[in-house]
C-alpha cells in the first residue's frame, strides 16, 4: 500500500458544474460561476470583497502592490514561510525581514515582529502556518499604533478562526490558496480577501490589467483604459467551476480533516513522552486540520524517520527551509533577531499524510508511526 502525503478531495459534483460552465460557453474570469464562488468567500468570511486570482502567489502580488512597497521599505514575515510571501515583496523592490516564529504553533512571535520593526518597515505579513491563527491581537495592536498594514497569508487556513472571526479577514488583506495541495482545491487558484475599504477599487483595477474595466462593466464608463498598474491575475472560469463545487463541499471537507486530524493527536498523545513536539491549538482558535505534524528529536532521526516511513510507502515529507537561509533570502531579504526556534522546527517536522476519504490509511499511519517513534 502506497499512501501519499496528501490527495486532492473530489466531492462529486465538479463535473456537472464543468459541463455547465462548458455549455454556458464562458471560459474566461467574471463568469457565473467566478462570481458565485466570490459570493460564496464574501459571505462565508465576512471579507468585503473577495477576488479570485490564478494562486495565492498571484493574490500575494496583487498585495503587495495594493501596499505600494518600494526601494527602501520592509515588511516583516515569519522566516518559516513560503516562498511566494517574501518573491511577493521582492519583486516590488522592498526588503522582506525574516523573524522568528513560535515553538509552540510555528506561527510568527509578535515579540519578534515589534523587536524587527524599523522606520522603513510598512507591513506585517503572517502566515497562519497549519492552519491554525497566529496570536493576532498584539500584532494588530502594533500595526494599528505604528500605522502598517496586516497582510494575512491564509494559504492553509480557508475557515479557521480566531476569536470567531475567519482567517483572512484579520488584517487588511487576505490571501487564500486552492492549490492541488490545499484542503479546497481547483488544481491552482487562490483568492485575495479585501477587507479594507481603501483597497476596494485598486483590487479591482489590478486584476484587470490596470484598467477601468470593472467601472465600465458596471455601465459607469463608455470605454475602459490604462489607469494604473495590473496583470493577468484572475482566475478561469472552468477552474472556477470546479472550485465551486469544493467551495459548496467545504464544510464537509473541513470537518472529516478536523476528525482525522484529533485521531492523530489523540493517537500520538504519548509520544509527549519522548519530548516529540506535536501541534497546539490556543484557546479561541478553531483550526481547519489542514495539517498535522510532529517534531522529532533530532533531524537524525527524522531522516531516519523519513526513509523508515518511506520503505513502509509512506509519505512523511519536511517542510519550509527557513527563507533567510537560502541563496535568494539571503540577497534579497534580511534576518532580524534570534532564529533558534525556526530552525529548531525547521530541521526536525515532519508532517503525515491527511486527506479527504483517507479512511483505513490512517488506521496504517498510526500503527507506522507508533512503531518507529512509540
Ligand atoms: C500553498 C501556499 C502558497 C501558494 O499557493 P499557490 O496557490 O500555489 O500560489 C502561499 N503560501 C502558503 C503558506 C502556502 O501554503
Amino acid at each position: 500500500m502506497r499512501i501519499p502525503y496528501s490527495r486532492p478531495a473530489q466531492v462529486g459534483t465538479e463535473l456537472g458544474y464543468l459541463r455547465e460552465a462548458l455549455e454556458a460557453n464562458e471560459l474566461s474570469s467574471g463568469g457565473r460561476f467566478g462570481r458565485r464562488c466570490e459570493e460564496w468567500l464574501k459571505a462565508r468570511t465576512g471579507a468585503r470583497a473577495a477576488h479570485l486570482t490564478h494562486s495565492a502567489t498571484a493574490a500575494l502580488e496583487m498585495a503587495a502592490l495594493l501596499a505600494e512597497l518600494g526601494p527602501g521599505d520592509e515588511v516583516v514575515m515569519p522566516a518559516f514561510a513560503y516562498v511566494s510571501c517574501a518573491n511577493a515583496v521582492a519583486l516590488r523592490g522592498a526588503k522582506p525581514v525574516f523573524v522568528e516564529v513560535r515553538r509552540e504553533s510555528l506561527n510568527i512571535d509578535p515579540q519578534a515582529v515589534a523587536d524587527a520593526l524599523t522606520p522603513r518597515t510598512r507591513a506585517i505579513l503572517v502566515l497562519h502556518y497549519a492552519g491554525v491563527p497566529c496570536d493576532m491581537a498584539p500584532i494588530l495592536e502594533l500595526a494599528e499604533r505604528r500605522g502598517l498594514l496586516v497582510i494575512e497569508d491564509a494559504a492553509h487556513a480557508l475557515l479557521s478562526t480566531w476569536r470567531g472571526r475567519m482567517a483572512g479577514t484579520l488584517g487588511h488583506l487576505g490571501i487564500l490558496s486552492f492549490h492541488a495541495t490545499k484542503n479546497v482545491a481547483c488544481g491552482e487558484g487562490g483568492a485575495l480577501l479585501v477587507n479594507d475599504a481603501r483597497f476596494a477599487e485598486r483590487a479591482e483595477r489590478l486584476l484587470c490589467k490596470g484598467t477601468d474595466r470593472a467601472d465600465f462593466l458596471r455601465g459607469e464608463r463608455p470605454r475602459y483604459v490604462w489607469v494604473d498598474l495590473g496583470s493577468s491575475f484572475a482566475l478561469g472560469e472552468l477552474a472556477a467551476a470546479f472550485l465551486l463545487a469544493q467551495l459548496e463541499a467545504a464544510d464537509e471537507i473541513t470537518r472529516e480533516r478536523r476528525a482525522q486530524w484529533q485521531r492523530y493527536h489523540e493517537a500520538f498523545r504519548r509520544l509527549d513522552e519522548k519530548s516529540i513536539g506535536r501541534p497546539t491549538v490556543p484557546a479561541g482558535v478553531e483550526h481547519n486540520g489542514h495539517i498535522y505534524y510532529l517534531v522529532l528529536g533530532t533531524p537524525e532521526e527524522r531522516e531516519r524517520f523519513i526513509a523508515a516511513m518511506r520503505a513502509r510507502g509512506i509519505t512523511t515529507p519536511f517542510h519550509y527551509v527557513p527563507l533567510d537561509d537560502t541563496p535568494a533570502g539571503r540577497r534579497l531579504g534580511r534576518a532580524a533577531g534570534s532564529l533558534a526556534e525556526t530552525r529548531h522546527a525547521a530541521a526536525r517536522l515532519v508532517r503525515l499524510p491527511l486527506w479527504h476519504g483517507m479512511g483505513e490509511a490512517q488506521d496504517a499511519v498510526i500503527a507506522a508511526v507508533l512503531e518507529e517513534l512509540g
